[in-house]
């Protein structure tokens, strides 16, 4: 198993699954980029069987590199609500992450948030931060916005966005929670696993940052299009070299029981991927959403469509 996810974030659930089966997993962790590359330069002679790692970007990169192949699973079929699956089952998600507007609790009324669309107007002129277009949630949400508005109407919006930046673009989704808890801006856009982070981080600094932050589900039902928040997943894929298919797939449905979509959202701080699940108490506290219904493997397809749109835009 090659994982973009750290060892102890997922090792729990596969001594599991060991214990169970009798099947062992070794497990290969590194950055998901790297182990895209690492699949690629090993070709058919790869020792992976399995890749699992985050954003339906980086899946789709897999794919489209000819990196997996398609799983044909009931058990999958039926754990995974379809938009978090490949159509073709070269993908299946294992936890959602949401992206949601963040805005400080002293500075911003909720009432005047609504839409993701929105945060071009010229009332959050100098008061937004977001990290760079260099990065895949980024590329995923205008790929999702993209795929509601298309292209012009996407370009028109980024470029607003942009002009509304309290800064130029630096540093990762918790940079931008700090940078709006210390006041250089009142909105950030961030996945909410950070705020999850950094509320039971034990570290007083970044508890009180996300204290001061709340949560703004935007595009629900009444905002603007209602089509829901932006989503993504972290997901596995069958690879291409996969010599132990049957026990990889054994593996891929294991992950989507219930009880290892509780243990695996809560350690990571997201969502499960499987409706009937419950949250964890601070996921809880931040109410329930709906979700774009956009099949997440049309983030991965629209994927170039955003890194050009956005670089045209000025989104550094
Ligand atoms: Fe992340």
């Amino acid at each position: 198993l090659y994982s973009a996810r750290k060892e102890a974030l997922i090792r729990p659930l596969l001594d599991r699954f060991t214990e169970e089966t009798g099947i062992e997993v070794k497990l290969v962790t590194g950055k998901a980029d790297a182990l895209l590359q690492r699949l690629k330069s090993e070709g058919i002679n790869s020792p992976a069987d399995l890749l699992v790692t985050v954003d339906a970007g980086n899946l789709h990169r897999a794919k489209a590199a000819g990196l997996t192949q398609p799983v044909i699973s009931e058990t999958l079929a039926s754990a995974v609500p379809e938009p978090y699956r490949a159509p073709a089952g070269h993908w299946v998600g294992l936890s959602l992450r949401a992206r949601p507007i963040l805005y400080v609790k002293d500075r911003v009324d909720p009432a005047s948030l609504s839409t993701y669309e929105a945060l071009s107007d010229e009332a959050f002129k100098g008061r937004i931060c977001i990290r760079s277009s260099s990065n895949v949630y980024n590329q995923s949400l205008v790929a999702s916005m993209i795929a509601a508005n298309g292209e012009a109407a996407t370009e028109a919006w980024a470029e607003g966005l942009v002009k509304n930046l309290a800064r130029p673009p630096r540093g990762g989704d918790r940079d931008q929670i700090r940078a709006a808890a210390a006041g250089e801006c009142d909105i950030a856009v961030a996945n909410t696993y950070y705020l999850a982070g950094m509320l039971k981080s034990g570290d007083a600094d970044q508890l009180a940052a996300a204290e001061s932050m709340a949560v703004f589900w935007p595009n629900q039902p009444g905002q603007g299009d209602g089509r829901g928040a932006h989503v993504n997943v972290s997901g596995a894929a069958l690879t291409q070299s996969a010599r132990n298919k049957e026990a990889a797939i054994q593996l891929m449905e294991y992950l989507v029981r219930p009880e290892s979509q509780a243990w695996y959202a809560e350690v990571n701080g997201e969502y499960p991927v499987r409706e009937g699940v419950a949250v964890s108490p601070v996921l809880e506290n931040w109410g329930t959403f709906e979700a774009d219904a956009l099949n997440l493997e049309r983030l991965g397809e629209l994927n170039g469509d955003a890194v050009r749109l956005m670089d045209r835009a000025g989104w550094r």
